[in-house]
C-alpha cells in the first residue's frame, strides 16, 4: 500500500510525501522547499530514499539538495532534466517503469509545460503525481513546449482509468474554476464541485486529490469535444487542438 501525505510549500505549492508501507520505502515528489519536508519526515519517517521530480522549475526542485545531503536520498528525473536538475541519480524515459519499493511508477513522459515534464503514475495505487501539467480544473502554462505537445500530453492521461487520483503541482482549484465556468456555463456538475472546493479552501483544506472521472466531467482542457463548449467559443467546426489551444490562450489572459 502507498500512503500519501500532502505538504503546503512556498504560497500555492504541494509536495507529496510518500511510503510504500510492505518495504518502508519512503519518497518525496517535487520537493519545493527544505524546511517544509523536512518537518514532516522528522515527525514521520526519520529517513527519505527517494526524490521524485515531475520538472526542472525551481518552485519543484528547490529542497532537493539539502534533503539528499540529510538523508542521502537519490534523485529521480526524466533523462531529459538530467543536464538541468543538479546532482540526479535515476534518469527515466517515456514508459520506464520505477519501482519504489513495491509500489511500481510508470514514467509518462508529458511535454508541454517544460520539454522535459513527466508524471509518475501507478496502476495498483491508482495515482498519478501530474506536476504542472494537468491541474485540478485546470492545466499548466506552455513554456517549452507547443500547444499541440500539451494537448497530446493531456489526452494520454484522459486515457488512464477513471478512478486515478491525481495529484498535482499547485493549488489553483479554485481560480481555474472561475475561468473553466466562464465557458461551460451549464455544466452543473462543475457548478457544484466549485461550491465544494471553496469550502475545502475555506477551512484550509486542500482541493487535491481529484478523481480522473471527475476531472473529465468538470476539467474545461479535457472536454475539448465538448458541444456546448464549442458553441460557447463560436467554434463549431473546429478540431480538438483548436478549441484547446483557443482555451489555454483565453486562459492565460484571464
Ligand atoms: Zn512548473
Ligand atoms: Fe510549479
Amino acid at each position: 500500500m502507498l500512503k500519501i501525505s500532502i505538504i503546503k510549500c512556498l504560497s500555492d505549492n504541494y509536495s507529496y510525501l510518500l511510503k510504500d508501507e510492505n518495504t518502508n520505502t519512503v519518497g518525496v515528489v517535487d520537493p519545493s522547499e527544505f524546511a517544509a519536508i523536512d518537518k514532516e519526515i522528522k515527525k514521520k519517517y526519520r529517513k527519505l530514499d527517494f526524490i521524485l521530480n515531475t520538472h526542472h522549475h525551481a518552485d519543484h526542485i528547490g529542497g532537493n539538495l539539502e534533503l539528499k545531503e540529510k538523508y542521502n536520498s537519490k534523485i529521480v528525473c526524466s533523462f531529459n532534466d538530467k543536464e538541468i536538475i543538479k546532482n540526479t541519480d535515476i534518469n527515466l524515459n517515456d514508459g520506464d517503469i520505477f519501482s519504489f519499493g513495491k509500489t511500481d511508477f510508470r514514467v509518462i513522459h508529458i511535454p508541454g509545460h517544460t520539454l522535459g515534464h513527466v508524471a509518475f503514475y501507478s496502476k495498483n495505487a491508482k495515482v498519478i503525481f501530474s506536476g504542472d501539467t494537468l491541474f485540478s480544473l485546470g492545466c499548466g502554462r506552455i513554456f517549452e513546449g507547443s500547444f499541440e505537445q500539451m494537448f497530446n500530453s493531456i489526452e494520454k492521461i484522459k486515457k488512464l482509468p477513471s478512478d486515478t487520483l491525481i495529484y498535482c503541482g499547485h493549488e489553483y482549484t479554485e481560480k481555474n474554476g472561475e475561468f473553466a465556468v466562464r465557458i461551460d456555463d451549464q455544466n452543473k456538475i462543475l457548478k457544484e464541485r466549485i461550491k465544494n472546493v471553496k469550502s475545502n479552501i475555506k477551512q484550509g483544506l486542500p482541493s487535491i486529490p481529484v478523481s480522473l472521472k471527475n476531472e473529465l466531467d468538470t476539467n474545461i482542457f479535457l472536454r475539448c469535444e465538448n458541444e456546448k463548449i464549442k458553441s460557447k467559443l463560436q467554434m463549431h467546426n473546429a478540431s480538438k487542438l483548436e478549441v484547446f489551444t483557443k482555451l489555454r490562450n483565453l486562459k492565460d489572459q484571464f
